[in-house]
């Protein structure tokens, strides 16, 4: 029948075109849905950064998995998806924030991530020969970070999946799951075609929530807007993402490839909802943030800003489980490191999902857990 499959994904960013990929190479059909264009969701708002700092074990090993999968991606893909080792550097102003960055490189390291240093004002100005180390008391450095561009590993993945024989179907909105005898059969979409198949992946991203209630189904992620920026292409002038935690600070990189310099910052008080309006205030606000760290950069033009969501769980870690509907799966929640995670975790949810196994493989990922210890590099 023309539309059954053997896996039917809900999704076309990063956590179900990984998924579906890992899913097709290993021999099955699959078929994806997205109600818009592909990457439309947060995965094409996203800044592009890669990063193996984190402080649990399992998001750390997660994360030098996905940097293999990341270095490896053009000769897996076929396609150029612009991976550049560029690093990640987190700052420091305080002494609190000094000894928190210190505690999670003792973690780190003992994780197996060997890269991560703490490094001086002194290194770091010598890593960043532009940066502002006024006030500065060093950072959290690892040299293995870095940075792809998040439209061509989607392109990538979406293109694999059809040549390995799936389908991808954009502005196909998934309206309803079908179950029968308390197991998922397939979906129905809002214009009312069905599509069947014996497993159903949520990977809606912001929308997973929406998604589960569709089968009658909780999950705890919820949206909440994150604003973004782009410079125009300049010199690359190999300064690593740059991240500074303190109230007036942000996040930003510049893209090896094409010279764009991009950013955000984490808005106080938070915007929950699905909102993806930008404001003037950011507008205004993220160029001086990152000026009061990189001054050079003061001559070099916005060239357009946007909004996307951050989907966010109680935890601050992500779901990757199945759900009380058999055959019905959902990965989400990353919090705004989804698009680093995604190739791993979606590696990680077809390996799942082929397993057949009743426990989820990273039990502080499982849908059903207590909501307790929170990631603290967010
Ligand atoms: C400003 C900003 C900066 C960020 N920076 C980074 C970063 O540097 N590094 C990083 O790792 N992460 C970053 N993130 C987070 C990252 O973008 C997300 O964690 C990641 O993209 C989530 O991927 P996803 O595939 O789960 O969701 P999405 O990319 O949102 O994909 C979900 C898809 O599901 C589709 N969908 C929803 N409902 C339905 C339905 N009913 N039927 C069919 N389709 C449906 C949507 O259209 C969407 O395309 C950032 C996010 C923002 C907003």
């Amino acid at each position: 029948m023309a539309n059954t499959s053997d896996i039917i994904i809900i999704g076309g960013g990063i956590a179900g075109t990984a998924t579906g990929y890992y899913l097709a190479k290993a021999g099955l059909q699959v078929a994806l849905f997205d109600k818009g264009f592909l990457c439309s969701g947060s995965t094409g708002r996203c800044i592009g950064g890669v990063r193996q700092q984190f402080t649990s074990e399992s998001s750390i090993k997660l994360m030098m998995r996905s940097v293999e999968l990341f270095a490896g991606m053009d000769e897996e893909l076929g396609t150029e998806v612009h991976w550049h080792p560029g690093g990640y550097l987190f700052l420091a102003h305080d002494e609190q924030k000094k000894q928190a960055f210190l505690d999670n490189i003792r973690i780190q390291q003992a994780a197996g991530l060997k890269d991560v240093r703490w490094v001086d004002a002194a290194e770091a100005r010598e890593i960043v020969p532009l940066l502002d180390t006024a006030g500065l008391l060093g950072g959290s450095y690892c040299p293995t970070d870095g940075q792809a561009y998040p439209f061509a590993v989607v392109n990538g993945y979406a293109q694999m999946i059809r040549k390995l024989g799936g389908r991808v179907h954009a502005f196909s909105e998934v309206g309803g799951i079908i179950s029968a005898g308390g197991a998922a059969t397939g979906i129905r979409l809002a214009s009312g075609e069905e599509h069947h198949a014996p497993v159903v992946v949520n990977c809606a991203g912001p929308w997973a929530a929406e998604v589960g209630a569709l089968a009658g189904i909780e999950v705890p992620v919820e949206a909440e807007r994150h604003e973004a920026l782009i410079t125009e292409g300049v010199e690359y002038l190999g300064i690593p993402m740059l991240v500074d935690y303190r109230a007036d600070g942000g996040y930003f990189q510049q893209f090896r490839h094409n010279g764009q310099f991009i950013g955000c910052y984490s808005p106080s008080p938070r915007v929950p909802g699905h909102s993806a309006g930008s404001t003037f205030e950011f507008l205004t606000d993220m160029p001086r943030r990152m000026l009061k760290l990189v001054p050079a950069l003061a001559e070099v033009k916005v060239v357009r800003q946007w909004a996307g969501s951050y989907e966010v769980t109680p935890d601050g870690n992500p779901v990757l489980d199945r759900t009380e509907l058999a055959g019905f799966y959902v990965l989400g929640g990353m919090c705004g490191h989804g698009f680093m995670l995604g190739p791993a975790m979606g590696q990680a949810m077809a390996a799942f999902v082929r397993s057949g196994a009743k426990e989820p493989p990273y039990p502080e990922f499982a849908l059903r857990r207590q909501f307790g210890r929170a990631e603290a590099m967010k």
